[in-house]
């Protein structure tokens, strides 16, 4: 019989920085369907410290989404920015460590000292190391605003991924020494969503896998703050026809606007589904009827390219 340690919590962690698209709800979906296969519960987090983005209304909107879909959720919606306290605590304990460091680059700082070589993603910014002699003490000195460093001590890091299997990552190249606190005073993501896991108990994330490169980072943290990391699944994202990131340049993709022009759930999800191989023909689909169709195996390996042709054959005509 399972015990509660071992027992499956999964969570939904929408970011309010804007509407959730057709991306979000088939990464939604396969999490839902993973922990709900398995008689697992969901904890729905509202991930709004990202201040500067976050948009008014874009959090009740996300909740309206997911229900829209059919995806549902035992526990939350627990808002970031109302546990400040713990993400505090844990930059203490970072700091009593020595694992981080303040840092008073500025961004532009950073991009200006990045090397070409590894600096062709868009994005990425190398840290060049600039003020990883500080000590934790060295902050009460600074007059500027500093964010804080996690200070790595390996390059290359390596972890079971439960979609991708063997998966490594050269954090170097992935940006070097990160932040965990913003120079503006609050959380970064790393720190955050380490913290939020742990303390609600999730046992495996179920995440786009753009966010490979995060996870080797949420690993240290995990080892640094003593805490027991979950399992990690990362699946391939929804692309345009150009094989880019579903964005705003491949038209309106919105989940708020397909429901606006009058597209079921059922037509969206039987699309979502079909696409990750649950079923053979397009057709309308409850999220229900999917459990017992759901294998995480079936769903191809590379990106779900969306294209203008089968959001019209769901009935979105923008
Ligand atoms: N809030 C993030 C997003 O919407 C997800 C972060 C995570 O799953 O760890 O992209």
């Amino acid at each position: 019989m399972p015990t509660a340690s071992t027992a499956y919590r999964g969570r939904l962690a929408p970011s309010p920085t804007g509407a959730q698209h057709v991306g979000n709800a088939r990464t939604y979906l396969i999490a839902w369907l993973r922990a709900r296969s398995q008689g697992g519960r969901i904890v729905l987090r509202i991930e709004d410290i990202d201040s500067p983005r976050v948009k008014a209304g874009a959090d009740r909107q996300a909740c309206d989404d997911l229900r829209w879909l059919g995806l549902d959720w035992d526990e939350g919606p627990v808002v970031q920015t109302q546990r400040l306290a713990d993400y505090e605590e844990a930059l203490r304990r970072l700091q009593e460590q020595e694992r981080v460091y303040p840092c008073t680059c500025t961004r532009a700082d950073v991009e200006r000292a990045a090397s070409a070589p590894h600096d062709d993603r868009p994005g990425a910014s190398l840290y060049p190391g600039t003020c990883a002699g500080r000590r934790v003490a060295d902050a009460d000195a600074l007059p500027a605003p500093y964010c804080w460093r996690f200070r790595l001590s390996q390059d290359e890091f390596e972890f079971r991924d439960g979609f991708l299997g063997a998966v490594s990552v050269d954090l170097r190249a992935a940006g070097g020494d990160f932040v965990v606190w913003k120079s503006a005073g609050t959380p970064a993501y790393q720190l955050a969503v380490v913290v939020d896991d742990a303390a609600q108990g999730v046992s495996e994330v179920v995440r786009g896998d753009d966010l490979v490169p995060s996870t080797p980072r949420q690993l240290l943290l995990y080892d640094a703050l003593g805490l027991v990391p979950p399992r990690f699944v990362h699946v391939p994202l929804v692309v345009g026809p150009d094989g880019r990131r579903l964005a705003k340049r491949h038209g309106d993709t919105r989940l708020w606007s397909l429901r606006q022009a009058g597209v079921t759930p059922e037509a969206l999800l039987g699309l979502l589904a079909w696409s990750c191989g649950w079923i053979d023909k397009r057709r309308e689909v409850c999220a229900a009827e999917l459990l017992p169709l759901f294998q995480l195996e079936s769903i191809p390996a590379v990106p779900f390219v969306l294209t203008p042709d089968l959001l019209r054959e769901i009935g979105y005509l923008p």
